[in-house]
């Protein structure tokens, strides 16, 4: 006989892990499958973010930042260090220890909630019914009042650049290379390409990025990735923009990679080539035809703003619907879509959801662009303030960037906020919680802010939007 449940959930990434929390917590039966094999060959929770994703793209950037400091950064401090050396397994294994220990922390929250996890690959049946493939092979169904749809995406692979095991690899392969690329390449200068090509740079490699569009980073705003393609190349990241990749030919010593911009047609010789040009939906196999499950051209599944699909009782989030792919907006929709279901009103402010790349300078944004707003013809007025101009990020010795504040001509509501600059993926929040809130510059104006802090310079950025900054000359001048 087949199991009963309120809910069941396919995919325990951060879409679908926190669903499934949220669920329990609101009282509902529920189970959660998932076909993960994590690093050490156990099934494992978690999804991308966890096992192959965030966390250990951001414990290699950390531990690689390290290694440059104190390569680089120190000396200026007045701290020297001989026989500094690199222990890449070594950094590998506590990577590989952060991923393990927080994966495991989910299976131990799913026990302590009551989920279910089952360990293998669901398909959607018709009536809310879930096929369950184990690892073994061993089939099950399990009956659900809803289901929640979480399979998240994979990356993106292109016929130029066929993957070649350890050689020319995705995300998860540069999360893992043995050793130190003398020369790198990369495809895509995207988020994943700007964080990977910067843990490989500071650890030793030449990194050349290819990519395809002649503009950088077209999701930030104009001037603020002016400023980090400025940053990147002075650090030494080879960026080539407008560069389209034809074929890949793999030799004995790495991969000639032919390229051609507008100029004409390159070869570049690399020992390892990343490819990080997007992510695609895990669609494939998800539901039986007879379910009629509403896809868009693309493979993502059609929902509504509740993530309804077009099945009754059936829900899907995260990576494999519209919106960013981003693991905290997955997760805000799992969270979502367990209040609906239990009968309560929730909703999601998809406006301000925050991008965070987490490369130094980090570059974070909430709300509009500038280059949005013009093209809306719609009236602003923008502040800004440099980090050279602030006492912590002089004290810190880490003052490149800015803050950028936008602001409606006409009711001064914040409309955006953009920032490059040292640990501004957590100076974000300010924005976003200014936004949810509906402030005004003139708020943030107001705001009293400690001294000294980074975030005096989200205060300082809010008082130019009316010419009234402290620490800078301001172009607009006010009385
Ligand atoms: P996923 O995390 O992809 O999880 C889906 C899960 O469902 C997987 O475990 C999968 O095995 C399972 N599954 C799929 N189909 C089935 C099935 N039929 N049956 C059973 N199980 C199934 N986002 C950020 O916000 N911040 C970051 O810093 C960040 N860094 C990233 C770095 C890298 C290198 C990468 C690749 C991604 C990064 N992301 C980051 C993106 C983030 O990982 C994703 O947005 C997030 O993981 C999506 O969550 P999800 O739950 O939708 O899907
Ligand atoms: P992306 O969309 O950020 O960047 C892909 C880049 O590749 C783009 O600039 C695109 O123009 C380029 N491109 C596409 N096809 C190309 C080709 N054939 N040749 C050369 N360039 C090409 O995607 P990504 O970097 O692969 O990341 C995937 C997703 O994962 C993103 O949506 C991102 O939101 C998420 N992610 C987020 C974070 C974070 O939040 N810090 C970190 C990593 C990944």
């Amino acid at each position: 006989m087949s199991k009963q449940y309120d809910v069941v959930v396919i995919g325990a990434g951060p879409g679908g892990y926190v669903a499934a929390i949220r669920c329990a917590q609101l009282g509902l039966k529920t189970a959660c499958i998932d076909k993960w094999i994590g690093v050490d060959n156990r099934p494992a929770l978690g999804g991308t973010c966890l096992n192959v994703g965030c966390i250990p793209s951001k414990a290699l950037l950390e531990s690689s930042a390290h290694y440059e400091d104190i390569n680089h950064t120190f000396g200026e401090h007045g701290i020297t260090a001989s026989g500094v050396a690199l222990d890449l397994a070594q950094m590998m294994a506590r990577k590989d220890k952060v991923v393990s220990d927080l994966t495991q922390g989910i299976a131990g929250l799913f026990k302590a909630n009551g989920v279910e996890w089952h360990q293998g690959h669901g398909k959607l049946l018709p009536k809310q019914q879930v096929a369950v493939t184990a690892h073994d092979g061993k089939q099950s169904v399990l009956e659900a009042t809803h289901v929640i749809l979480a399979p998240g995406s994979s990356s993106v692979e292109i016929a130029a650049a066929p993957l070649a095991e350890g050689v020319i690899v995705d995300s998860s392969g540069a999360l893992a290379f043995d050793k130190v690329p003398q020369r790198l390449g990369v495809i895509g200068a995207g988020v994943i390409g700007l964080e990977l090509g910067s843990v490989w740079r500071r650890l030793g490699s030449e990194v050349v990025l290819l990519e395809a569009q002649g503009s950088f980073l077209g999701a930030a705003d104009e001037q603020i990735a002016k400023e980090a393609l400025r940053q990147f190349k002075y650090q030494g990241l080879d960026i080539r923009l407008g560069a389209r990749v034809t074929s890949c030919e793999m030799g004995e010593t790495g991969v000639a990679v032919q390229y051609q911009d507008a100029e004409g047609e390159y070869t570049e010789t690399v020992d390892k080539l990343i490819v990080a040009v997007g992510r695609r939906p895990n669609t494939e196999g998800l539901a039986a035809d007879e379910v009629g499950l509403l896809l868009d051209e693309w493979g993502f599944i059609h929902v509504n703003e509740q993530c309804r699909t077009n099945q009754p009782s059936v829900y899907a989030i995260g990576d494999a619907v519209r919106g960013p792919m981003l693991a905290h907006k997955g997760s805000e929709e799992g969270v979502m879509v367990a209040e609906v279901i239990a009968g309560q009103k929730a909703e999601i402010n998809y406006d301000t959801i925050p991008s965070v790349i987490y490369t130094h300078p980090e570059i974070a944004w909430a709300g509009v662009t500038e280059q949005a707003l013009k093209a809306a013809g719609r009236d602003y007025n923008v502040g800004t303030f440099p980090f050279a101009a602030s006492g912590r990020a002089r004290a810190a010795g880490d003052s490149s960037g800015m803050v950028k504040v936008i602001a409606d001509a006409v009711t001064d509501r914040v409309l955006g906020i953009h920032i490059i600059g040292a640990h501004c993926s957590e100076l974000i929040a300010q924005a976003v919680i200014a936004m949810e809130m509906g402030a005004s510059s003139e708020d943030l104006a107001m705001t009293v802010f400690a001294h000294p802090t980074l975030s005096e310079s989200i205060h300082e950025a809010a008082l130019a939007v009316d010419g009234r900054a402290i620490h800078i000359p301001n172009r607009k001048k006010r009385q």
